[in-house]
């Protein structure tokens, strides 16, 4: 009898491994209680599921809030079940750090009776006249089976300014930006471990994509570089533990975008001539480039040119 309850552990213990495996994103432990999950540092197709960026949670004494949700319910899913392969603590806040849809589409996983979806004062505007558009790609960007069930769930708590969250024992501070990667962007601070959670208000190795104002982005980046933290999860791309040497890659970047497109634009230089010409000597610098770069000088273009 007690073989046999013996062999019937160890194949629940295998199956929980596998399944566990299987069925949950994979986190980091980052500091005690903070956990992140790194996405790819490419753009959201259906063979990489839409997991390109990083996603987090943070653990107190009697609740967790979970950072970001992913490309799809699909990863809403599995990012749930790694926060229960850690703790059963009820996940009390869903906070979206802005709009963009692999931030975003996977909060309906989370939904539930006590969840307080937070974010940015502007969120809610900006999820409503871009969320038709996003939920219409969403099948050809994650594959049709992910995409089943998305929906856009709107904030119940926005952020004006700052706001703390109490965890039990743990607060942390919720901080809305003026407009830079987008309109909408919102930093999230773990006071006990003096983490920030940077949005994509930081892209590290990944080209940063401007969907806001690049004057607005540099001159928060400032108020970011003056934030006592030890880590830094970014948007995309690796943990940062230097700071604030860490976003000096993207300051460049955005200084020589805003100076090469003022310099098209002091010579009645056209939109076309500065997608052309603009930050060329960043090419080798940042993954997907490529994609990129054009988008971003014709928005910097457009904003810059009314200077
Ligand atoms: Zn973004």
């Amino acid at each position: 009898m007690r073989s046999l309850l013996f062999l019937f552990l160890i194949i629940g213990s295998v199956l929980l491994t596998f399944s566990a495996w299987a069925d949950s994103l994979s986190v980091t432990s980052i500091a005690p209680g903070v956990y992140v999950h790194f996405g790819k540092q490419e753009d959201a197709f259906p063979f990489n599921r839409g997991d390109i960026a990083n996603l987090g949670f943070i653990v107190g004494d009697n609740s967790v809030a979970v950072i970001d949700t992913g490309s799809s319910p699909y990863l809403g899913d599995q990012l749930k079940r790694a926060v229960r392969s850690v703790t059963n603590l009820p996940i009390r806040y869903v906070i979206n750090t802005h709009v963009h849809p692999d931030h975003v589409l996977g909060d309906v996983s989370f939904v539930g009776t006590d969840t307080v979806f937070v974010g940015n004062a502007r969120l809610s505007a900006a999820l409503q006249a871009r969320g038709p558009y996003y939920m219409n790609a969403l099948p050809r960007t994650v594959g049709e089976d992910d995409a089943k069930g998305a929906q856009v769930i709107a904030p119940t708590l926005s952020v004006q300014d700052e706001t703390t969250l109490d965890l039990g024992g743990r607060k942390i501070v919720l901080k809305s930006w003026p407009t830079a990667h987008t309109d909408n962007d919102l930093t999230v601070w773990d006071a006990a471990t003096q983490t920030l959670f940077a949005s994509d208000l930081l892209f590290v190795n990944r080209i940063p994509v401007l969907d806001g104002n690049l004057s607005g982005w540099l001159s928060d980046l400032e108020g970011m570089a003056a934030i006592p933290a030890k880590l830094v999860v970014p948007g995309h791309g690796p943990l940062v533990t230097e700071w604030p040497q860490g976003l000096s890659d993207q300051r460049r970047y955005l200084t020589v975008l805003r100076d090469d497109v003022r310099a098209v634009i002091a010579h009645h230089g056209t939109m076309e001539q500065a997608m052309d010409s603009a930050c060329l000597g960043e090419k080798d610098k940042w993954l997907l480039f490529g994609l990129y770069n054009r988008r971003n000088v014709s928005a910097a273009f457009a904003e810059l040119e009314w200077e």
